[in-house]
């Protein structure tokens, strides 16, 4: 049982204020308590930013050196700690060995080195004729962050904040905080000022809320549902401060009739089935020629069948959804496709066999769908892919353009003139194309209700900076003699 009763504060772990309560730490696996945290108060918060403010100051005129230097101390002592912190990961919210070491707890690392090279060449400062343009950090940022991809949203805002200057208050989801407690104290290994990085545990609506109204802080970034994303905008209203909003999304994937089209069906599935399709970007609404629907059919069972629900722990490539909360909602939408006469191939309502305990989904396959349908609308957020058939590709690019999201799209073929042309014509903030594997450097965010703002590789830096102009920075030209 892990116990995490205090915050990380001013460079120290501190009590809570009083009057702040605690929560269990429910492992998906099991159903059973893994840990317990403390659950604060707008006053733990006070404390935060008050510490992030005084820190600033000091912490916003380091040089690029030292700040280079210090994303590659907290890389080395990541590397230490990233078989742990994996482990945390699984035990938080579920995802198998495999996907907790290969890329949730990876991605971390990768966010501080990208971070790392863009320090490197950055440009903070440009002149134009006697004007200078100079870009310096936005001041204290808070951050509220969700249980999907915990480690790795946690530091694509935590990276580009220290690297641009900025001091910071990070409110982890109070669902998965194990990754955050060790983030922190590998922040703090790290030699990062005190004051710079400082963690606050709670609910949304408390800590999350009190974050987003704080008069000191300058910045809010946020990652979640659009409903909390909404929540937080409101709340930073009055401060007017710049808010960061990752959202939700329910992202198209367009097959062409094309060739490779049973191995553009199968990594379409696979992408929806990882991290038993708790991903935002996951490309869950899949269309594909109508006339080749059955051939999508056979092939989706197929890959579907092969992503069997099992202990995170041991070999699965599969495990559970993170909480009850989330299983009761899955079941719910799969049970409405299934009302509203989607055609069921696999999968479906209930538990897999043989596994009772543990917040387990069977991988489901819906064909037939149209785009009308709760399951074709909703963010599932569970291992749920739908399949649309389409007469022609403006239809598909029509339905797939027809959502309240755009956070990401894919298209798949082999007529690069046609692929580049439907990609074009997507509205979503990334599209990928025949399974491109992920840039660190390419922005990352939403259109639409998916969200403001980008994250990842250098666009993210422009989220923690304010740009001044100085005018007469250079004395004016005398007229030639
Ligand atoms: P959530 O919105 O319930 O919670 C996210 C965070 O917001 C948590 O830390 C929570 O405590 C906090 N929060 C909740 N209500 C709040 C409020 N009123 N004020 C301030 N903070 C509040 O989301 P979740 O269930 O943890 O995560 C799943 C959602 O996140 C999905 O909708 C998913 O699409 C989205 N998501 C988006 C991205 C992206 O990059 N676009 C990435 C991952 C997840």
């Amino acid at each position: 049982m892990r116990d995490y009763m205090k915050f990380y504060i001013d460079g120290a772990w501190v009590d809570p204020a009083p009057g702040a309560g605690s929560a269990d730490v429910i492992n998906p696996a099991t159903e059973e308590p893994a840990g317990r945290i403390a659950m604060g108060t707008a006053a733990d918060v006070d404390a935060a930013v008050a510490a992030a403010k005084a820190a600033f100051t000091t912490f916003s005129r380091t040089s690029r050196e030292d700040r280079i230097a210090l994303l590659g101390a907290i890389m080395g002592e990541y590397q230490k700690r990233q078989d742990e912190m994996a482990a945390a990961i699984t035990e938080e919210m579920g995802a198998p060995a495999w996907l907790s070491s290969s890329a949730q707890a990876a991605l971390g690392m990768a966010h501080f080195n990208t971070a790392m090279e863009v320090l490197k060449g950055y440009n903070f400062h440009e002149e134009r004729g006697t004007t200078a343009i100079v870009r310096e950090p936005i001041g204290v940022c808070g951050f509220i962050t969700p249980w999907n991809w915990p480690v790795n949203q946690m530091a694509c805002k935590i990276a580009p904040a220290l690297a641009t200057g900025c001091t910071m208050v990070l409110k982890p989801s109070e669902i998965a905080p194990f990754s955050g407690y060790l983030l922190a104290e590998i922040l703090h290994a790290a030699g990062v000022p005190k004051g710079v990085f400082n963690l606050v545990n709670g609910d949304g609506p408390t800590v999350g809320s009190a974050i987003s109204k704080h008069p000191d802080v300058d910045m809010v970034s946020f990652t979640g549902s659009t409903r909390a994303g909404i929540a937080v905008a409101r709340d930073a209203a009055p401060t007017v401060k710049r808010v960061h909003q990752e959202l939700g999304g329910k992202s198209p994937n367009i097959l062409l009739d094309d060739d490779g089209f049973a191995d553009a069906v199968s990594r379409g599935v696979s992408g929806v089935m990882m991290n038993s399709g708790q991903s935002c970007n996951a490309p869950t609404r899949m269309f594909v020629p109508a006339a080749r629907m059955d051939e999508a059919i056979g092939v989706a069972r197929a890959t579907a069948e092969g992503w069997a629900p099992g202990d995170p722990n041991g070999n699965a490539k599969m495990g559970p959804v993170v909480s009850e909360t989330q299983f009761d909602k899955i079941q719910d939408l799969i049970q409405k496709g299934i009302d509203e006469g989607a055609e069921l191939i696999t999968g479906g309502v209930g538990r897999p066999d043989g596994l009772e305990k543990g917040y387990y989904v069977k991988p489901t396959i819906f064909a037939n769908v149209n785009n009308e349908m709760a399951i074709a609308k909703e963010e599932i957020f569970g291992p749920v892919v739908s399949i649309l058939g389409y007469d022609n590709l403006d239809q598909a690019i029509d339905e797939g353009n027809d959502t309240e999201y755009g956070l990401a799209a894919y298209v798949q073929g082999t007529d690069m003139e046609k692929v580049r042309e439907v990609a074009s014509k997507l509205r979503a903030g990334q599209v990928n194309i025949n399974g491109a594997d992920i840039d660190f450097m390419a922005p990352f965010g939403g259109y639409k209700m998916s969200g403001n703002g980008r994250e990842w590789g250098d666009h993210a830096f422009g989220e923690f900076l304010e740009t001044k102009a100085v005018l007469g920075y250079q004395p004016r030209q005398q007229a030639a003699a």
